[in-house]
C-alpha cells in the first residue's frame, strides 16, 4: 500500500491548535473552483510506504501536539490514509489528528475506520468560493467541523467559532532548494495580492489557486 504525497512540514501552526505536523496528499477528484492547492490535484502512482513516512516523521512526532492531513483529497487514497494513521497513532496515541476532506460526512460515514479513533476531528465539505469566510479553520462557511473522539472534542470543540484577528495567520516554510511555501487558510484574494506584490519587487512568484470557471 503506497501513498502519493505532495509534501510534509513541521511545525505548522495555522491548521489546528499547537505545533502540528502537516501532511498534504497528492491527488484530488473534487476540484473546487478557487482551491488554493491546485498543485495537489494531479493524481500519480503512490510511491512511498506508510512505514517510511512515519520513519521520516518520527523526530517530529515526539515533539508535535498533533497532525493535520490535507491535500489533495485524503479520502481519494482512503486505504493508504488509514494505514498511515494506524502507524501514526501507534507511534504517538496522544497526537490529535485532524483530517480535511472535500467530501460530505454522509459519504465519509460509510468508512468504518471513522469509528475506530484514528481521526479525532474531521473538517468536511468542498471549498465554495462565493460562500462567506468567517469560521475558524475553514476556507468557506459551508464546511463542517466534526469531533469524532474525546480527544477531538477536548482539542477542537473550541475551534467551532468565528475567526478572530489572531487566526488570520499563515505559516512560511522553506525547502532546501529555496522554495518558500505558505500553509494555512488565506483570506480570499490574499494570495493573488501577495504574488503581485512579490513580482513588483522583482521576485518569482506562482500561486496555485484554481481560476474562476465562469
Ligand atoms: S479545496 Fe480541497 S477538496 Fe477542494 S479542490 Fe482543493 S484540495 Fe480538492
Amino acid at each position: 500500500m503506497r501513498l502519493a504525497l505532495s509534501r510534509i512540514h513541521f511545525p505548522v501552526t495555522t491548521l489546528g491548535p499547537g505545533r502540528r505536523i502537516g501532511i498534504w496528499f497528492q491527488g484530488c477528484s473534487i476540484r473546487c473552483e478557487g482551491c488554493i492547492s491546485r498543485d495537489t490535484w494531479r493524481f500519480r502512482e503512490g510511491d512511498v510506504m506508510p512505514d517510511d513516512v512515519v520513519q521520516r516523521l518520527a523526530p517530529w512526532l515526539d515533539e508535535c501536539d498533533g497532525v493535520t492531513i490535507s491535500g489533495g483529497e485524503p479520502f481519494d487514497q482512503a486505504a493508504a490514509l488509514f494505514e498511515l494513521l494506524k502507524r501514526i497513532k501507534a507511534h504517538k496515541s496522544t497526537a490529535n489528528v485532524l483530517v480535511y476532506s472535500g467530501y460530505g460526512l454522509a459519504r465519509l460515514d460509510a468508512y468504518q475506520e471513522l469509528r475506530t479513533g484514528l481521526i479525532d476531528t474531521l473538517i468536511t465539505d468542498p471549498y465554495v468560493r462565493d460562500a462567506d469566510q468567517t469560521k475558524n479553520l475553514r476556507g468557506s462557511d459551508n464546511q463542517q467541523l466534526h469531533c469524532l473522539t474525546e480527544l477531538g472534542e477536548a482539542v477542537f470543540a473550541r475551534c467551532e467559532r468565528h475567526l478572530s484577528d489572531a487566526d488570520k495567520n499563515l505559516d512560511v516554510m522553506f525547502d532546501d532548494d529555496g522554495t518558500v511555501w505558505l500553509a494555512g487558510i488565506p483570506r480570499k484574494g490574499d494570495m493573488t495580492l501577495l504574488a503581485a506584490l512579490l513580482r513588483e519587487n522583482g521576485h518569482v512568484a506562482h500561486i496555485t489557486e484554481a481560476p474562476r470557471l465562469v
